[in-house]
């Protein structure tokens, strides 16, 4: 590719760019990236919320745009559950799309590899491959944003299947689950932004959210205190758990809320996960804070794309 004007007769497919897809509840973030994580340019629309035509022709339209930088193929992190024999999106838990076949819409559309990924397991091959969980073989990415998301890198590689954390159930019997989960006690249902913003506006009424009980925590207000400490146990109870089935080397901690709430949420979630790991993890289990920050769902979608590109889906 370097040094010729792009000029050639037939379309020069470069192997060391491809297309990033983050499809968020709010909006969707696109971008081209490297195979170094360099992120190219990006393009940022709100994502339509009222059907899947809508979708399908806004992302059609920002991959459209992307591809005239000359990508070679394109990944998409979407909030889906994965069937990952087929590839087909099942449904999503906050916005109204169900069973699409985003590979083979994209791939008839656009005539390159496509690969799509659960936006958590994104994240958690985004934090493995170029984040805070660099260089480890089992990993644990758990996201607390609007939901909460999560993925699992297991033996080396990104596990495929679900790997829906967010709805474990840490309080059985507990408080409802959000958006279209219908079961209790979920950990979304106690350590989302959203929970946050629930307990924000039982302590200080309508229109407080997550930000200010952070704030008032980190301020030591004692009520907010208790109430972080409390999402924090919960994430801990979580990490416990998870410890216990595949240990491993490290726990990435991330999304909007999360990372916000990091110095309040640390303590808490290690002691809890310490009580409830078996030994020898109670004391080696590390829990860090994600790297990649906003860009992870994106640098991870890209990396979904050159998986794509190089056969490895
Ligand atoms: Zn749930």
């Amino acid at each position: 590719m370097s040094g010729h004007e792009a000029g050639y007769g037939s379309r020069v497919v470069p192997l060391d760019l491809v297309i990033g897809v983050d499809v968020g509840g709010t909006k969707m973030l696109a971008g081209t990236l490297s195979r170094d994580g360099t992120i190219g340019r990006t393009i940022e629309v709100p994502t339509p919320t009222n059907g899947a035509e809508p979708f399908l022709t806004e992302l059609a339209s920002v991959v459209e745009d992307l591809m005239a930088d000359g990508a070679g193929a394109i990944g998409v992190g979407v909030p889906m559950n994965i069937d990952r024999k087929t590839g087909i999106g099942l449904r999503a838990v906050n916005l109204p799309l169900a069973s699409l076949d985003l590979v083979g819409w994209l791939r008839e559309r656009f005539g390159v590899p496509v690969g799509v990924e659960n936006d958590g397991n994104a994240i958690a091959l985004a934090e493995w491959r170029l984040g805070a969980a660099r260089g480890t073989t089992d990993a644990i990415a758990l996201g607390l944003g609007t939901g909460v998301g999560g993925g699992v890198i297991l033996d080396g590689r990104l596990y495929r299947g679900w790997a829906e954390l967010g709805h474990m159930v840490v309080v059985a019997d507990g408080p409802p689950c959000q958006g279209n989960c219908h079961g209790r006690g979920h950990l979304e249902a106690v350590t989302s932004g959203e929970a946050a913003e629930r307990v924000a506006v039982e302590l200080w009424g309508e229109g407080a959210d997550a930000r200010q009980l952070v704030k008032a925590a980190s301020e030591g207000d004692e009520a907010a205190r208790e109430a972080t400490d409390r999402i924090g146990h919960y994430v801990g109870v979580a990490i416990g758990s998870l410890t216990n089935i595949f240990a491993p080397d490290v726990f990435v901690l991330g999304g909007g809320f999360g990372l916000a709430a990091w110095e309040l949420l640390r303590e808490p979630a290690l002691a809890a996960a310490r009580r409830e790991a078996l030994p020898p993890a109670d004391e080696t289990l590390r829990i860090v804070p994600a790297e990649l920050g906003d860009d992870a769902g994106l640098v991870g979608a890209g990396l979904v794309g050159f998986e794509a590109l190089d056969g490895e889906r």
